[in-house]
């Protein structure tokens, strides 16, 4: 009998050759290959009969060849194969396969899958480039089959038959799988352990690893089809909600070692609530006090407080860190404000200038471009306690920065990071602050703030170790934007609306997209625009240009033109996407912007919008869009909330590129797929924190013991970067 944990080279059919392949995808055990999941299921138990086929559906057809052959147009060759059930026939094309040239014969049996498509007649119906899989040679001898061939067509046909992802250059078939994990499903040991606590699978109602090891390979005959391939049938549901609770269960574990550290217990007392109203510029919205009640209550906590303060560009999380500020220098404590890069830390400065040291508090500014000399004074200054708040770029201040007494840190993230990188980000903030001789200081409380509306569920995965604030709220006054879709052939009427604009004393921006990954292209492209529009649309108004490529003071001095209101219109590149902030620009032309991402579009459209007057978002299109561009573009018109346009962004991109590159700390799930199973999420979640809360009197030690120990194994196997307990 084969155990899970056994090498895939000792498994049938198998050998140390292909094991080789296999272990290139990942697959070393028997637990690896039979998490192998098939893609796709055939129901070739009830195969369509030709004569009932519908243009438009995907169909499965079981049939005999007829004829076959290549066929040379002017444009390409197409590979034409006729097979018939009985008297009906069925037309199947594959454009540009000359390598089907010698592939099939007559009399052969042959699953078909794919689309019933109109010849381009217009006539009779044909498989259009359909998968295929020769299921049957033509017997010739009509001799009895061996018992491996029967076997062979009983895993191919007469059931619902899973289809793989072939692995090697083919060389690992879809019907290699098959027989590979059949026979290993047969020689498996029929008591696996179930390492998932009994009261959790209840109220999940899982079914048993073996069975659902057993069913999702090979499915009943009478599973739904849809639910297959949905991945929602209870074999799937049991595999993705374990992968999901270990994970969780880790996250979790992780989450409570940090609470159990020894933080610092703020004091929330009258004196801090006066100092914070004191400082207030406006009425903080409803999402603003709540955040910050969630954030004072982790401060009280004698615990370090580990919390991502989410919300989408201009929703004012400034303010909130602030008033967290506030209570840590009220305690008497330092504060550390991390900024991603010197303009931005600069911005922060400027802010806590206007708000927080005119109500008395010592500010000081650390940044790579300071003066040695100013540096070293600003780090003393740090170091004997005088400075309570500190804001520089990340960089700098994880660098040995000495503080007197360093109570918080707060990241303004900006940027994406994976949970990797953030764990090293948080742990040399901590590490800086620990001077030598002090190694019982408690730990600094830590506040992530992020632009990145990033969808809650996946948050509660990516950031599981954090407590989430969301702000999801923008202060009040703005009126939302107008955002429409016009083709470029439009150019005029869109003008004119610019005119308009400026008549009325507004600015616009107009932005165009990098063309190539090539800046060379993308500054022609800019300039000839600018020359354009300045020239023969706009003489009479005053336009300036801005791009990437730009002397740095040069940029600086028409960014102040715009801001004091000298031009009317500013023509850019994408550099304006952050960190520019012109109240009065109430309108924005995205030049091609089927060619932009969402989230780009996203940030770009919040540089207007700021003030009270009603501001217009034009996106432009240049040529043909995509269906995915369509999508994009009509994600941009219906909504301006960040949270739902990342959720589809996400959708349409997938988390790796989401997030960047398949990077950083994202961990990659054998069965599970974040945006298909978020509710599983959501419930494995929800499951990890009652196991490890200890409040649930049917789950036993030895139960909690079990799920920890396999947790351990599973984070070191496949997430092996990050160490849990
Ligand atoms: P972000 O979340 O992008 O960091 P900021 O904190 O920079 O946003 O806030 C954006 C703008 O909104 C700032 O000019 C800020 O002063 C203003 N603001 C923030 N909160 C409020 C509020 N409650 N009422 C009015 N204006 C606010
Ligand atoms: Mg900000």
């Amino acid at each position: 009998m084969l155990q899970l944990s056994t090498s895939v080279k000792y498994v049938k059919g198998v050998g140390p050759k292909l094991a080789e392949l296999l272990a290139g995808k990942g697959i070393q055990s028997l637990d690896d290959l039979l998490h192998y999941l098939p893609f796709r299921y055939e129901d070739r138990l009830n195969p369509r009969g030709i004569a009932e086929l519908r243009a438009g559906e995907m169909a499965t057809v079981i049939a005999e060849v007829r004829t076959s052959g290549l066929f040379r147009t002017r444009r390409m060759p197409i590979f034409q194969m006729t097979a018939g059930q009985g008297r009906t026939r069925l037309k199947c094309i594959w454009f540009n396969a000359t390598y089907l040239k010698d592939k099939f014969k007559p009399g052969q049996i042959v699953a078909l899958y794919g689309k019933v498509e109109q010849d381009y007649r217009g006539g009779e119906l044909q498989l259009t480039q359909p998968q295929f899989e020769i299921i049957g040679e033509a017997s010739e001898d009509g001799g009895a089959d061996s018992a491996e061939q029967k076997l062979a067509a009983s895993l191919e046909i007469g059931r619902i038959v899973p289809i793989y992802e072939a692995i090697g250059q083919g060389r690992l078939s879809s019907r290699w799988f098959r027989r590979v994990i059949h026979a290993a499903l047969e020689n498996l040991t029929s008591d696996l352990p179930d390492p998932v606590p009994a009261a959790v699978r209840s109220h999940l109602s899982l079914i048993s690893p073996r069975e659902a090891l057993q069913k999702v390979h090979w499915p009943e005959p009478g599973e739904s089809i849809e639910d297959l391939q949905s991945s929602r049938t209870p074999a799937h549901v049991r595999l993705i909600f374990e992968e999901l609770f270990f994970v969780e269960l880790g996250l979790e574990l992780k989450r409570r070692e940090q609470k159990a550290q020894t933080g610092i217990a703020f004091q929330l007392d009258d004196r801090a609530r006066a100092a914070i109203k004191k400082i207030l510029p406006f009425h903080p919205t409803g999402a603003q006090k709540r955040v910050l009640k969630e954030i004072a209550s982790d401060m009280e906590k004698p615990f370090p407080m580990r919390r991502l303060l989410q919300g989408d560009v201009g929703s004012g999380k400034t303010i909130v860190a602030f008033e967290a500020a506030i209570i840590a220098m009220e305690n008497g404590y330092q504060v550390a404000l991390m900024a991603p890069t010197e303009i931005l830390a600069q911005q922060h400065y400027f802010s806590a200038r206007r708000i927080l040291e005119s109500a008395g508090y010592r500010v000081v500014l650390l940044t790579g471009s300071m003066e040695d000399d100013r540096k070293r004074e600003t780090r003393r200054y740090i170091a004997q306690g005088n400075a309570q708040l500190v804001i520089g770029t990340h960089a700098l201040i994880e660098q040995k920065v000495e503080f007197a007494k360093l109570g918080m840190v707060i990241v303004d993230e900006q940027h994406r990071f994976g949970v990797l990188q953030r764990f090293k980000l948080m742990k040399k903030s901590s590490d800086a602050q620990v001077e030598p001789n002090s190694v019982a200081s408690p730990e600094p409380d830590v506040l992530v703030m992020t632009a990145t509306p990033i969808p809650r569920t996946l948050a509660l995965t990516l950031y599981g170790d954090l407590d989430v604030s969301v702000i999801d709220e923008m202060p009040p006054g703005r009126t939302p934007i107008v955002t429409r879709c016009v083709s470029d052939e439009r150019s005029t009427e869109v003008w004119d609306f610019v005119r308009k604009q400026a008549a009325a004393g507004h600015q616009t921006y107009v932005v165009y997209p990098v063309i190539e990954e090539n800046e060379e292209t993308e500054l022609k492209a800019a300039m000839k625009m600018y020359k354009e529009l300045s020239k023969s649309i706009f003489p009479d108004l005053r336009v300036g240009v801005l791009h990437g490529r730009m002397d740095p003071d040069l940029k600086e001095q028409v960014m102040r033109l715009f801001q004091k209101g000298e031009l009317d219109i500013l023509v850019s590149t994408t550099v304006i996407e952050v960190g520019v902030d012109v109240s009065n620009a109430t309108m924005m032309v995205i030049e091609h912007a089927e060619r932009f991402g969402l989230a780009q579009l996203h940030q770009l459209r919040g540089r207007i919008g700021r003030g009270a007057a009603k501001s217009y978002c034009v996106l432009m299109t240049g040529g043909k869009v995509s269906e995915d561009g369509e999508r994009r573009l009509d994600a941009m018109v219906r909504t301006n909330d960040g949270f739902q346009i990342a959720e589809l962004d996400l959708e349409l991109r997938g988390p790796g590129e989401f997030f960047g590159t398949r990077q950083a700390g994202m961990p990659s799930f054998q069965v599970a797929n974040l945006i298909r199973d978020r509710q599983l999420l959501e419930a494995a979640k929800r499951e990890a924190a009652a196991v490890l809360a200890g409040t649930d009197s049917e789950i036993t030690q030895a139960e909690i013991d079990t799920a920890l120990r396999h947790m351990r194994t599973r984070w070191h196997k496949s997430y092996g970067l990050v160490e849990v307990g």
